[in-house]
Formats: C-alpha cells, sequence, structure tokens
C-alpha cells in the first residue's frame, strides 16, 4: 500500500460527520476517521443507505462536512470558499458515476474537452490532451462516437479519459461498474488498477460487488454512516487474471 511510513496521508478525516437536515434530520456520516495516502487504492462497501455516496461527496468536495475537520494535501477543505473548492474538483480530483454522466450530443473527444474550458486551456492543447487520454483507455479508434454508439464499457471508459485530462492526483468513482456486465466491470477495474501503478493515482471506488473489491488493495466498509471495517486485501487480484468465483463463495465472503 502507499501508507509508506513517514508519507502524509493525501486525504485526512478527524470526527467527521454530516446530517442531512429535513423535517426528519438524517444522519449520513457519524464520527469518521480516515487517512488515504498517495497511491492508495481503496474499495468502499456497505449497504444501502450506509453513507458509502456521503462519504465520496465530501472526500470529492461537492459537499463540506458539518462537524469534523478534513485535510486534502494538508489544507482544511471546511475553510476553503466556493472558488477554491471548485478549483481542486477542477484541477486535483477526478469524478466517475455509475452512470457515466456523458453529454449525449456530444462526441467522446468533446466530452473529454469539457473539464478543461474552465481551466485556460487553449484549444489546440485541449484536443490533443483528451485525443491522449482517449488512447489510454484504449478508444483511440472512438473519439468522434456519441455516446450512443458506443457499449456502457465504452462509455464508462470515455468518463475515465474525461476524468483524467486535468491530471487529477486521485480518482472518486461511485460504484463505476454497478451499470455494467461482469467482463466490462473487470475491464474497467483494469484500466483504474493501471492508472494507480503506473501513473500512481489515488483511487476510490464505491462497490457493492465483492469480487470488485478483491481488485483494490484496501477495503472500508460503512455502516449506518459509521466505518466499521478498515482491512488490508490479503491478496489484491490483477484484473483479467482470476476467473470471478461462484456466486455461493461470494456470498460466503459477503457474509465474513
Ligand atoms: P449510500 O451511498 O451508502 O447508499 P448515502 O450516502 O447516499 O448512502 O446516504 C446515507 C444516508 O443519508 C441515507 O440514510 C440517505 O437516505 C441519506 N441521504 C443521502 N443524501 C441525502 C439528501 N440529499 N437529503 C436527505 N438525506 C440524504
Ligand atoms: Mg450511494
Amino acid at each position: 500500500m502507499g501508507s509508506a511510513a513517514g508519507s502524509e496521508p493525501l486525504l485526512r478525516l478527524r470526527g467527521v460527520g454530516k446530517v442531512y437536515e429535513g423535517e426528519q434530520p438524517v444522519v449520513g456520516l457519524e464520527d469518521v476517521d480516515l487517512d488515504i495516502f498517495p497511491g492508495d487504492f481503496l474499495a468502499v462497501m456497505g449497504p444501502s443507505g450506509s453513507g458509502k455516496s456521503t462519504l465520496m461527496n465530501l472526500l470529492g468536495c461537492l459537499d463540506q462536512p458539518d462537524a469534523g475537520s478534513y485535510l486534502l494535501d494538508g489544507e482544511e477543505v471546511g475553510q476553503l470558499g466556493d472558488d477554491q473548492l471548485a478549483g481542486i474538483r477542477n484541477q486535483r480530483i477526478g469524478f466517475i458515476f455509475q452512470t457515466f454522466n456523458l453529454l449525449a450530443r456530444t462526441t467522446a473527444l468533446a466530452n473529454c474537452e469539457l473539464p478543461m474550458l474552465y481551466g485556460g486551456v487553449l484549444p489546440g492543447e485541449r484536443r490533443e490532451r483528451a485525443r491522449k487520454a482517449l488512447a489510454k483507455v484504449g478508444l483511440a479508434d472512438r473519439m468522434d462516437h456519441h455516446p450512443n454508439e458506443l457499449s456502457g464499457g465504452q462509455q464508462q471508459r470515455v468518463a475515465i479519459a474525461r476524468a483524467l485530462v486535468n491530471e487529477p492526483a486521485i480518482i472518486l468513482a461511485d460504484e463505476p461498474t454497478g451499470n455494467l456486465d461482469s467482463k466490462s466491470g473487470i475491464e474497467i477495474m483494469g484500466i483504474l488498477q493501471s492508472l494507480n501503478r503506473e501513473a500512481g493515482i489515488t483511487v476510490l471506488i464505491v462497490t457493492h460487488d465483492p469480487f470488485i473489491a478483491r481488485h483494490t488493495q484496501r477495503v472500508i466498509r460503512l455502516q449506518d454512516g459509521r466505518i466499521v471495517v478498515d482491512e488490508a486485501v490479503a491478496h489484491p487480484l490483477r484484473a483479467g487474471e482470476t476467473e470471478r468465483p461462484s456466486e455461493v463463495s461470494l456470498e460466503e465472503e459477503a457474509r465474513t
């Protein structure tokens, strides 16, 4: 893991809480402590409603905690203004969603250029970086296709390329394989693994799938807004090298 002695956490949560106000206030997260080191690759698991998306949204500066401290690279996120938060989201963090969130009427290439529109990157450079990112995810020959001309797995690869164009330190992916068949899901894990290994990008994914989680290095499990498990994956799998076990053994694993 990236938690080598002496290295500072890239993300550090201390006593973090989030309550959704309403007629009946709902606890999203409660008293969460978490250190994530540069180069970590984590899976966030837990039942529906346990706080996984809330955690990802806080880590991604899409939302702010109501309690506790969140240091991103040593900087207290709670004290930053909206513009600074937007800057962090755009420059340091790449987001990937279950439903890809691509613009439908726009080519793969143009989708990948979008995050650079706000960063003052010149048009020629934008195109070049978008092309490179698409080539990196194996879509060099699909750049001019629209999302509806691509498979789910290919659309998710476009979304990964779009997340890469500003060279983020962190990729946050909320159920990136949730809408994909098993084979495409493993292909996505292969891409995330190589970004983690080769580019040193810190990766967090939310998943319900224990087999997907075994392709990461560390699993945290949430329950009722709290972290109840935080453990290293004993023998992380390399994408494509191991057959998915039968449903029965997966269920057994989920219970343990
Ligand atoms: P998960 O992603 O694990 O399914 P969430 O983080 O989405 O869980 O939700 C955690 C808890 O917070 C749930 O009880 C959920 O109903 C509640 N919650 C999430 N988002 C909101 C919101 N915008 N308004 C009110 N309650 C919310
Ligand atoms: Mg969720």
